[in-house]
């Protein structure tokens, strides 16, 4: 039995903490790979520090250091403290040389935002040995974690991350070894850190679990798995027990933040199981994911929603005729790597939904479009996305009937509808104001225990 373990910046937010994770890993049967994120609130702050117009460097090594020698000397004893500073010093100096490294480096983000990681696993690898644990820690230039793609959103080159790993971590595997690997990065074809996007050590434990082809990863975050609803919007919101990859993937990318969107292709490619578990209530049995579907009583399993979104709608004479202009309009959201949610065209209209935070980027980008190819451009913000998801939904006749008839009834005036994308997920955008009344109402018809 192999385990892949991951856990959040929450889990390990102070010395308490990290002992219970200790203890959560140490009564788990079987192999197991750790991976982790850094110490709560430690890539803000790198985040934050190294975006400062002028780097107070000192002042941010010092921050930075405490931060973790205050959990460290809380842990460990004397002994265990002087070999666990022999490898913290090693690890300070690489941050060092990095933060004050070239400021105009593509990928300068890259390397400080990820080294909080660099530090977490060691505490956590330290402390695991003070149990009598045998534990290494690994960066993951060391676990073999290969990553493509453009700073602060990369992705995992998985063909290559299944070789190396298969050669770093199997090994130590075999001798009872339990490695502590750094979430959240791989190293790119330059051998550089690249990161996977906020959030995305849980993206790292799929990546680790597709390559050791895991018998279960575990994500150990600080809620109770994926839930019904968001609970600050609908207050009977039930934890979901099982869901199928599909559904799974739909929730976590078009709004439930329990887990990083790109998660679960990694997982589902070798059919490993995912279970979202809660640090801080092992007891809850979190939410189970696999190829089957779960029980589902009523139509739906969840009603997600994703705020702060806007709609851009471009006009144009016969717009739908000319195909060359859509494809240079979407080469424009390429280019700048926004994100659209959904796109909806008509004759003379394409319509685009996107973050309120790309709008400008955007609106920029297609001034520089010849003119005479753009009659009119219209922006609709504060809209939401709500996303209905459910097992297989588009081979059910009438769910969108029934998802609109009471939709109709709260009063809500759908903007934008998209179905027929994904077969777990109906997703339509409405007002900002409108919103909650529309997500209770849909969960409250649809969404039963
Ligand atoms: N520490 C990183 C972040 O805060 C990665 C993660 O938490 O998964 O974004
Ligand atoms: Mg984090």
């Amino acid at each position: 039995m192999l385990t892949v373990m991951k856990f959040g910046g929450s889990s390990m937010a102070s010395p308490e903490a990290f002992r219970r994770v200790a203890n959560i890993i140490a009564s788990t049967e079987g192999n197991k790979v750790v991976v982790v994120s850094a110490v709560a609130g430690v890539t803000n702050f790198l985040v934050g520090a190294a975006g400062e117009k002028n780097i107070d460097y000192k002042g941010v090594l010092k921050t930075f250091s405490e931060k973790h020698l205050e959990i460290a000397e809380q842990l460990f004893d004397e002994k265990q403290i002087v070999k666990f500073l022999e490898e913290f010093k090693v690890r300070m100096e690489t941050f060092e040389k990095a933060l004050r490294g070239d400021r105009t480096d593509p990928y300068y983000m890259d390397a400080i935002s990820s080294s909080g990681e660099r530090f977490s696993s060691l505490i956590l690898a330290h402390l695991l040995i003070s149990m009598g644990e045998d534990s290494v820690a690994l960066t993951s230039a060391a676990a073999g974690i290969r990553s493509a793609g453009l700073p602060l959103s990369g992705y995992a080159d998985l063909k290559r991350t299944k070789a190396d790993v298969n050669m770093k971590v199997r090994p130590m595997l075999e001798q009872g070894i339990i490695p502590v690997i750094t979430g959240f990065y791989g190293m790119n074809a330059d051998d550089r850190p690249l990161t996977f996007g906020r959030g995305g050590s849980d993206y790292s434990g799929a990546v680790i679990a597709n390559a050791l082809k895991a018998d279960e990863l575990q994500i150990w975050t600080d809620v109770d798995g994926f839930m019904s609803a968001d609970p600050r919007l609908v207050t009977d919101a039930v934890p979901i027990k099982e869901m199928n990859y599909g559904e799974a993937a739909e929730l976590a990318y078009f709004g439930a933040k329990v887990l990083h969107p790109r998660t679960i292709e990694p997982a589902r490619q070798r059919h490993v199981p995912v279970r979202v578990k809660n640090t801080f209530n092992p007891e809850s049995p979190g939410t189970f994911i696999h190829h089957l579907r779960g029980p589902q009583n009523g139509m739906l399993m969840s009603v997600a929603a994703k705020t702060d979104l806007s709609i851009i709608t471009i006009s144009s004479a016969e717009i739908a005729y000319r195909p060359r202009i859509v494809a240079r309009i979407i080469e424009k959201f390429a280019e700048n790597n926004v994100i659209i949610y959904s796109i909806s065209t008509s004759l003379s209209t394409v319509a685009f939904l996107l973050h309120n935070n790309d709008v400008q980027q955007i609106l920029n980008q297609l001034n520089n479009l010849i003119e005479k190819d753009i009659e009119k451009i219209n922006v609709k913000s504060d809209v939401a996305l709500v996303c209905c998801v459910g097992d297989d939904l588009l081979s059910k006749c009438g769910v969108s009937g029934d998802i609109f008839s009471v939709v109709k009834e709260v009063g809500t005036n759908v903007e934008m509808i998209s179905e027929g994308a994904s077969d777990s997920s109906l997703n339509f955008v409405v007002p900002m104001e409108m919103l909650v009344s529309t997500v209770r109402a849909l969960h409250a018809q649809f969404v039963r225990e």
